[in-house]
């Protein structure tokens, strides 16, 4: 029996270790896929600093990847009833047994808020199979939802969107931004720069980067930014000032974060027009407290403010609709230039957290360390 080889956090802190399983035995209603890409992003780093409860370590990290459908049991259906075929090109949504029954996906039809639910590559562990992609080949459980991925959609392509898309897909839902509107995005990663990407395709006249370091910020101009604010060589109530400044004295409409420090949620505060809204989307993991002054940051300027956790299979989506449409407008791809091996994947999650890259894409049937 050939052996599939995957790397493991087999707990926080610990060495990543690559090791061989046995093929799986593929149920009716799964597909076994050999992974082309996955990715390493924030979220693997906060799996390996042990900042994310409920994680089942040893685990095969990897939420999102993309492969090709080696062998299909029985019929496994796309979203629009079309049989997933083999040799297609393929992905699916992270976010596996939302259970549609409980209270949140009934009632508040929150589905990314219920109990229920499961991850691959995050509250899946190795334990219960080659659930994530730093794999190179996954189990893509019955119920798992899969999308083919349209061939003029380049593999590459797909990761430099990755999860940062889908996440930015739905910050930019909870943002409802309207035609015209000025919208600073605070944060120029992954989501940032997908959050940009929307917000001009939405229809924004004024899109603001607030970010770091200046490759970065070239990328944000790339992706849409009207103006891009260095956070290097500015402070915070100069910041709120530029935007002010940028928006005819008022503050912007919409004020996104995606940087995951908490201050930048005071920030965006400052930053926000009256009766404007700030939608966080940075704070994935707990990384701390603010001050605020909840007279004047909150209810005198009459301000909404949003949370956004996870996503559903819409935003997953919608994501792959839009870059199908707008690759060539927006360069996904060249967010996906640092490719590494399987035995390289320590490495990889090290460059993310020294922010040497933007994104690191991880190739599972690439040999060499
Ligand atoms: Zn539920
Ligand atoms: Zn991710």
């Amino acid at each position: 029996m050939p052996q599939i080889r995957a790397a493991v956090i087999t707990a926080p802190h610990a060495p990543v270790e690559v090791r061989e399983f046995p093929e799986p035995e593929i149920m009716p209603g799964a597909v076994l896929m050999k992974t082309l890409y996955s990715e390493v992003c924030g979220t693997d780093v906060h799996l390996f600093q042990g900042k994310l409860s409920g994680v089942p370590y040893p685990i095969i990290p990897g939420h999102v990847a993309i492969g090709i459908a080696e062998k299909v049991r029985g019929i496994v259906n796309d979203v629009n009833g079309k049989p997933i075929t083999e040799g297609q090109q393929i992905t699916y949504l992270d976010v596996h047994k939302t259970c549609g029954r409980c209270w949140y996906c009934l009632v508040a039809k929150a589905s990314t808020r219920c109990p229920e639910r499961r991850v691959y590559g995050i509250t899946y562990g190795a334990a219960d199979g080659l659930l994530g992609g730093w794999s190179e080949k996954m189990l893509l459980l019955p119920g798992l939802h899969i999308l083919p991925v349209a061939t003029s959609i380049s593999p590459e392509t797909f990761m430099g969107g990755g999860c940062g898309l889908q996440t930015a897909v739905h910050a930019i839902e909870r943002a409802e931004i309207q035609l015209g509107d000025s919208v600073v995005v605070l944060g120029s990663g992954p989501v940032g720069l997908s959050c940009a990407a929307l917000a001009s395709l939405s229809g924004a006249c004024k899109v603001i980067v607030s970010g770091a370091p200046d490759d970065r910020l070239a990328l944000a101009k790339k992706f849409g930014a009207d103006e891009v604010i260095d956070i290097r060589t500015t402070h915070e109530a100069e910041r709120a000032e530029t935007v002010r400044r940028m928006t005819d004295g008022r503050g912007a409409d919409v004020v996104i974060e995606a940087c995951g420090q908490p201050r930048a949620v005071r920030e965006a505060l400052q930053m926000v027009r009256d009766q404007g809204r700030v939608v966080v989307v940075g704070q994935y993991t707990d990384s701390g407290e603010v001050e605020l002054n909840p007279h004047g940051d909150i209810n005198r300027k009459h301000v909404e403010i949003r949370g956004v956790w996870g996503s559903d299979f819409s935003h997953i989506y919608k994501g792959l609709r839009v870059m199908e449409r707008f690759q060539d407008r927006v360069p996904w791809r060249e967010l996906a230039s640092r490719v590494y091996s399987l035995q390289q994947a320590g490495q990889a999650l090290n460059d993310i957290e020294e922010m040497r890259c933007a994104k690191a894409i991880l190739q599972p049937g690439r040999r060499g360390a």
